[in-house]
């Protein structure tokens, strides 16, 4: 399994260094989600205990129709500007940002899990003009398998 852990120490420490992460990140799926591994490019520098992190991830989704329930993929491109507290507060919290930090250790594969699952899309949609579900056959009504009749 590859390791995701990158050593952050150097920049927290006070050097004024950059660091850059060219890697792949394989990812879990996310409810009903599934992803290619992403590309993820970032440029990080500290300034006093806030980790800056800048870059982008790419990769691609695979998931469900909210209407049809057919299958949806979709290229994804992520535009990453995050300030991370470093304090110890902070990353004890599991809600915040801060999470993917232990200690001078930063998890990328989390930081990737996080940038993705809050860029998918709301209410996925094979097309806008995605006509769903019949009610009242179940037939997908894209395809004009429904042939109901139907009454205003
Ligand atoms: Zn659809
Ligand atoms: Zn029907």
């Amino acid at each position: 399994m590859a390791s995701y852990k990158v050593d952050v120490g150097g920049l927290l420490a006070g050097g004024r260094q950059r660091l850059v992460v060219d890697q792949q990140v394989e990812l879990e799926p996310f409810e009903g989600v599934t992803f290619e591994p992403a590309r993820v490019h970032l440029e990080m520098h500290a300034t006093g205990e806030v980790l800056e992190i800048a870059g982008t991830l790419d990769t691609e989704f695979h998931g469900e129709c909210d209407r049809c329930l057919g299958e949806v993929a979709r290229e994804m491109h992520v535009d990453v500007d995050e300030q991370l507290d470093t304090g110890p507060e902070a990353q004890k919290d599991p809600f915040g940002a801060s999470n993917v930090l232990t200690g001078d250790r930063l998890d990328l594969k989390d930081l990737a899990t996080q940038l993705v699952c809050s860029a998918i899309p709301l209410g996925l949609l094979c097309g806008e003009d995605c006509k769903g579900i019949c009610p009242v056959c179940g037939e997908n009504k894209n395809t004009g398998a429904c042939t109901c009749v139907t009454e205003t």
